[in-house]
């Protein structure tokens, strides 16, 4: 029998269950191999090398037997890089990890790597971490459109996917899903404010860690939310 290839990855813990007496079945967001199923081999025996590394949303440096014929593969150990702490005690931080982790895990496929995924997942867990309380729903915005973005759904905000012209800053503008977002009010669509695609173009600019220190208005940040939202459940 052909033995596993040691490997090692960085990876968020997306699930876990109890497997047999002593051991643990771990699914693994890992930027290398995507997402993976492990066995963790006595994670609930006392002196376990695991102790307090198996928990959910805890990114880890992972050590890994992956053999590529099996859907359940070893891990050996897991190093805590960054915990599950901030989520663990602020109710607000963990629904939006928990909905960034679910959003990731739709578009993910498993055993594929995907990296900006990744990216996306590990940095949007250390901004919804840290980001000042009231600015966890702006950030929660950029990062919902930095993911429609990477799934390829989202054309330039600020340009119309009908007829390819930029759209207007003031008066109205429409909002079609199904045509990507936003078009020429003329076109049709639901009448928004036109500040909003553009709104979302200089959110999608600005560098990700910048998000929390972003100023916006509480009314525009919710208004942007709501579609973004309506154009995550169209996926
Ligand atoms: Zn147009």
């Amino acid at each position: 029998m052909e033995k596993p290839q040691r490997k090692r990855s960085l990876g968020i813990i997306v699930r876990r269950s109890d497997w047999r007496e002593s051991s643990r079945i771990v699914t693994l967001c890992t930027r290398d191999f995507g997402v993976i199923s492990t066995l963790a081999k006595g994670a609930h025996r006392p002196k376990s090398p695991f102790l307090g590394a198996i928990d959910l949303l805890h990114i880890v440096d992972a050590k890994l037997g992956i053999h590529p014929l099996r859907n359940l593969q070893r891990l050996y150990s897991a190093d805590v890089i960054q915990g599950n702490r901030p989520f663990r005690h602020h109710r607000k931080r963990r629904e939006f990890a928990l909905r960034l982790k679910n959003n990731i895990l739709l578009a993910m496929p498993e055993n594929r790597s995907d990296p900006d995924l990744f990216d996306l997942f590990r940095g949007g867990l250390r901004l919804l971490g840290s980001a000042p309380e009231p600015k966890l729903k702006l950030t929660n915005l950029g990062l919902d459109l930095r993911y429609l973005e990477i799934l390829g759904v989202l054309p330039p905000p600020n340009f119309c996917p009908l007829c390819e012209k930029e759209l207007p800053k003031n008066g109205k503008v429409g909002f079609l899903p199904k045509a990507g977002g936003f078009i020429h009010k003329h076109e049709g669509g639901r009448p928004i404010s036109a500040r909003l695609p553009h709104f979302a173009k200089d959110l999608l600019t600005i560098p990700g860690q910048n998000l929390p220190g972003f100023r916006a208005p509480d009314p525009m940040v919710q208004d942007l939310s709501t579609l973004v939202q309506e154009l995550i459940s169209n996926l």
